[in-house]
């Protein structure tokens, strides 16, 4: 992803909606409390590198693609509503990750319940290989909306795709919008899955590996394959999400123009 090439209007357009689209979807998939939390796409602007983000401090309810701030890798931003205060986080991630398209950051109920105990999340399920390593970390707390979060949220994420924020949420990037939304959801069910887990007993943990293998696997098992079916008007079975994903990423990629300028 290191093409100079720029993104015309239109693009830009396409991606704030499609953005908007994603983020009033938080709080259907139990990822959205109020205006908590955070989403942004990299996007380059006129063949200069960066990312559209949520507005700051705003409910998603009401947004139109002028609402949705423009930066670039310098946090320079453009458009009429200020950026969500975690910036910083996300262009960190979007500067050291390229293969980072898309970041979430939720206060979803079960991630910011760990998150609160400042417990990580231990291999008590293969899913936990999904993030990257053998377990999701808890970031050292720091102020929202500071470069110390972005800092201690990075140092978190080392080897690693996903990670909680102490005392705040989660935090996680994926190669696109969809994929970041799937993994949302994903680490919110295995929070809860741990939370359930530790209120019966000790969960038995994965050997180092037994995730390795999982991690292995991942490499080349098709996710959307199994994800959804629905019956054709002639009876047969189609992979609904199949097509979805496949031509959502295709949009982000084609439309995800400079990566990280390192
Ligand atoms: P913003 O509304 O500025 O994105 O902040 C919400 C949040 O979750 C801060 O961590
Ligand atoms: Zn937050």
């Amino acid at each position: 992803m290191n093409s100079a090439r720029g993104s015309d209007p239109d693009s830009i357009f396409a991606a704030a909606t499609a953005l908007i689209a994603a983020a009033q979807s938080l709080r259907a998939l139990g990822l959205g409390v109020g205006a908590a939390g955070n989403l942004s796409r990299r996007i380059a602007r006129n063949g200069r590198a960066g990312f559209l983000i949520t507005p700051s401090g705003t409910g998603y309810a009401a947004l139109t693609p002028e609402d949705i701030p423009w930066l670039d890798m310098s946090g320079r931003h453009e458009g009429r509503r200020p950026p969500s205060s975690e910036w910083q986080m996300h262009r960190d991630i979007y500067a050291s990750r390229p293969e980072a398209g898309a970041v979430l950051h939720a206060h979803s109920p079960f991630a910011v319940s760990l998150a609160c105990l400042r417990r990580d999340i231990p291999p008590f399920h293969y899913m936990i290989a999904r993030f990257g390593g053998d377990s999701v970390r808890v970031a050292d707390y720091a102020l929202f909306g500071t470069p110390e979060l972005a800092r201690s949220a990075l140092a978190a994420l080392a080897g690693r795709s996903a990670c909680l924020l102490a005392n705040h949420g989660m935090l996680l990037y994926a190669d696109t919008l969809a994929e970041a939304m799937n993994q949302g959801e994903e680490l919110e069910a295995l929070c809860a899955h741990y939370c359930r887990a530790l209120q019966v007993g000790a969960p038995v943990l994965l050997a180092p590996e037994e995730m390795a293998t999982a991690r292995e696997r991942f490499k080349t098992y098709q996710r959307e394959a199994h994800v959804s079916t629905k019956k054709t008007r002639h009876g047969s079975m189609k992979p609904a999400r199949l097509k979805t994903t496949a031509a959502a990423k295709q949009e982000e990629t084609r439309q995800q123009a400079d990566a990280c300028p390192n």
